[in-house]
């Protein structure tokens, strides 16, 4: 049988819910794979029945996905080496009929995970553990410290940065044993005002030790940040159903949680519903999200996951490129990919809905900001800076008599630095052609110097009369600020930013 229908026919014999995965705009339906469509709500709703019965081995898996043999028979090699978790509120959200889905991608194994093609892929790819003093605490940072409180999770992730620690049989157990020395630490390092609080995941750890740590950091006078980075509200929201929990990292007064949606089919009511209870409870929630290919490497659905993310208040914080871990390799996309989806959110979308899109640097050089190039070309007076519409503006940022002194002739950027003009402006700019055409009264003389490429015009009597047909854009592609064409491709546009 080839490989496609072997797919074919183990799909059919799972079969989603009729109306499921047409909902890509978050919040999601709440759906359930026919495997658990008769589990009653209370159960269905209990963290404690989640984990239990959370998909552990490819035995499971066989039975609720496709795979074709040659699959099955890696996967059953990787299974000594590497965890697997799969909650069945998670895996819900998979459509079965697709190999490619993305919540399949982020939690379900791969052979993939068994190669390592350019060689590059690490163990410890940020070097977390060569700037931990103690065991189980990373500081890098000046004034941050990170703390691995437990190697578990509710749900392996299969690119997790630690790896190591998590998805790896054996990888931590007992890596947080000695976690007086990690609060001594912190206590003794005044200049740490900001502690993540991680793993694995936090919110796996039985409730008193997490009161461990959240009652001793809080204490602590230094210390103005607890942040507790947690993947529960995406794979798990059941566990924080219980208000105890709420209540006791609300007590703890410094907490914001640091969460880790990736795709808007995660963004379902039940993660709404418990981000809406930690708001509620006064922390603030901000997301990371990890760039990864075929889960979110395209514009519409960061998109898509950026507005679900902004509808239940939760602040996209970071966008992280996918680090070099061992066996995450096929995840891992270009850095132009994460550009391009950066230049597709500036200016398109709410200013509060943009990540930072970040690289975690190699030799553990920490975040490094990356971002479409802005700054165009620069001189001793000006900047000229290019806008998400491909406006290029000269930008004077100081005030102060100009250095060069009599301007040359020249023209395109260079002419912007000159002075000679202030903005160079795309043809069939909608903005621009949007604007009301300036008016002046008749009668008046009025300012007729088209020193204004739109405004509101002067409409507190007499007659008005439009005298910028808009948009003001001569036919090669540029603004003429003279109300002009001049047919030469790059107008004067003082017209648009002087008015
Ligand atoms: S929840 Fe976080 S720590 Fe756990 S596997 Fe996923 S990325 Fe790694």
């Amino acid at each position: 049988m080839f490989e496609s229908d072997a797919r074919r026919a183990l799909a059919t014999a799972v079969q989603p819910a009729a109306t499921a995965f047409e909902d890509e705009e978050p919040p999601s339906q709440p759906r359930r794979h026919p495997q658990w469509k008769d589990v009653p709500h209370e159960q269905w709703d209990d963290w404690r029945w989640q984990t239990h019965n959370a998909v552990r081995s490819v035995r499971q898996l066989r039975h609720l996905l496709s795979f074709t043999p040659a699959e099955l028979e890696a996967l059953g090699r990787l299974e000594g080496e590497y965890k697997l978790a799969i909650p069945p509120y998670y895996f819900s959200l998979i459509d079965p009929r697709d190999p490619n889905d993305p919540i399949r991608l982020q939690s379900v194994p791969s052979p993939l995970e068994a190669e390592n093609p350019s060689g590059y892929e690490l163990d410890d790819p940020l070097e977390e553990d060569k700037d931990s003093p103690v065991p189980g605490l990373t500081h890098r940072y000046p004034d941050r410290a990170l703390l691995i409180t437990t190697p578990n999770c509710s749900m392996y992730c299969r690119y997790c940065t630690r790896k190591r620690a998590t998805l790896t049989r054996g990888g931590w157990e007992g890596v947080s044993a000695d976690d007086e020395r990690m609060i001594d630490y912190v206590r003794s390092h005044r200049e740490i005002r900001d502690v993540i609080v991680s793993g694995g995941d936090p919110l796996t750890l039985p409730v008193s030790k997490l009161r461990f740590y959240l009652e001793n950091l809080k204490a602590i006078d230094h210390v103005d940040v607890i942040r507790i980075g947690t993947r529960v509200p995406v794979t798990l929201p059941q566990r924080l159903y219980d208000p105890e929990l709420i209540e006791l990292l609300a007590s703890a007064e410094k907490v914001y949680i640091q969460t880790h949606f990736n795709h808007p089919r995660e963004v379902t009511p039940e993660a709404v519903r418990v981000c809406k209870a930690l708001l509620r409870a006064g922390m603030p929630i901000n997301n990371h999200s990890v760039l990864l290919k075929g889960v979110n490497d395209d514009l519409g659905t960061m998109r898509s996951l950026l507005r679900g993310l902004l509808r239940a208040k939760v602040r996209p914080y970071y966008l992280f490129h996918c680090d070099p871990v061992t066996g995450a390799g096929h995840f891992r996309t270009s850095v132009w990919k994460g550009l391009e989806i950066m230049e597709g959110l500036r200016g398109h979308m709410s200013g509060i809905g943009i990540p930072t899109y970040v690289v975690d640097s190699p030799h553990g050089g920490g975040k490094i900001p990356m971002m479409p190039n802005y700054l165009v070309s620069m001189s001793d007076d000006a900047v000229v800076l290019r806008n998400y519409e491909g406006l290029l503006i000269r930008y004077q940022a100081e005030d102060k008599p100009a250095a060069n002194g009599q301007p040359t002739n020249t023209r395109g950027v260079s002419g912007l630095l000159q002075g000679d003009k202030t903005v160079l402006i795309p043809e069939q700019n909608e903005r621009m052609a949007r604007r009301k055409p300036r008016v002046v009264r008749d009668g008046c003389g009025g300012d007729s110097d088209a020193s204004d490429l739109g405004g509101e015009g002067n409409t507190d009597g007499g007659a008005l009369r439009p005298i910028i047909p808009l948009p003001m854009l001569n036919g090669n592609g540029h603004a003429n600020g003279n109300g002009n064409s001049n047919g030469n491709g790059h107008g004067h546009g003082q017209a648009a930013s002087n008015g």
